[in-house]
């Protein structure tokens, strides 16, 4: 899917949408992802497990912010290896043919995996297919209208406003994201929203080359937000998970001007890592089988 985007000032920042502008990472994966995955998956029998996998998979974890088909495969593969599932004689099967789909496919949304539905008819395919649908059901009627953003989120559009082009950088559906950026009246300080029909991240991010060295910052909530923004050669902010208030401040009150006098990379970009780094394990914290 082409979007529009004009260059109109000599700086960009991408900016990720959910965990990152709004607080709403928490309310979509524990209320709408995860009980779906417990009723399409048929993971009724250890529906404690599933949820504590998948909250790690989503939100606590290095894997935070991944695209929510390769984090179902994640949740799988590590719910396999949990020995309280393996003991309720619950098996888990990995779905090879969703594997081999994520290989392939960029867009990783309901409209590619459609189409691929349509041409195959496979039916674990159209299962995953089935669950996404529903996901996104779920969330039009428990995120409705949206959460508010996070403290000093417009505060920041607004000083970034005239000096640099901002882009918002999601892998969330395109028209959910279009939904919530306009109804929190958003909308107005962006020039263009990139969801997961654009493309990956860094995909979208990509309009970077049409600026100098120093010149694009990504502001992200998740390790794939700092991917997209190295493979473009940008400078990154984490809004750490748990942190986001204190982060957003900062990055208002320090973060805006270290950037736009070209005073962001080297040491204080490696602070800001080292920090978000302390803020994501990488091993789950129950006992896990070889
Ligand atoms: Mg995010």
């Amino acid at each position: 899917m082409p979007i529009d985007f004009t260059k109109t000032t000599g700086f960009l920042v991408g900016v990720d949408s959910d965990g990152c502008a709004f607080d709403t990472m928490e309310l979509k994966h524990k209320e709408c992802f995860i009980p779906n995955i417990i009723h399409h998956w048929g993971l009724k029998g250890v529906s404690k497990y599933a949820r504590e996998v998948a909250e790690f998979v989503n939100l606590y974890s290095k894997n935070r912010g991944v695209n929510r088909f390769p984090a179902l495969v994640e949740v799988f593969r590590l719910l396999q290896r949990r020995p309280e599932v393996v003991a309720r004689g619950v098996k888990i099967d990995i779905p090879e043919v969703l594997v081999e789909w994520i290989k392939q496919e960029t867009k990783l949304g309901n409209p590619a995996l459609q189409e691929y539905v349509d041409r195959t008819n496979d039916p674990l395919m159209t299962k995953a297919l089935a669950w996404s649908i529903d996901v996104n059901k779920t969330i039009d009627y428990i995120v409705g209208e949206g959460v508010p953003p996070f403290p000093m989120v417009r505060e920041s559009m607004q000083k970034l406003q005239g000096q640099a082009d901002i882009l918002v950088v999601s892998a969330t559906p395109q028209a959910a994201l279009e939904k919530e950026w306009a109804n929190q009246d958003l909308a107005q300080y962006v020039q263009a929203i990139c969801g997961q029909e654009v493309g990956s991240k860094k995909e979208s991010l990509s309009f970077a080359k049409l600026y100098p060295a120093n010149h694009t910052l990504m502001i992200g909530d998740a390790p794939g937000d700092y991917k997209a923004a190295q493979a473009n050669e940008a400078l990154f902010f984490p809004i750490n998970p748990g942190d986001e208030e204190a982060s957003w401040q900062r990055l208002f009150d320090e973060g805006i001007d270290k950037f736009l006098n070209l005073e962001f990379a080297g040491a204080y970009q490696q602070e800001l890592l080292d920090d978000f780094d302390s803020h994501l394990p990488v091993h789950p914290p129950w006992k896990q089988l070889d």
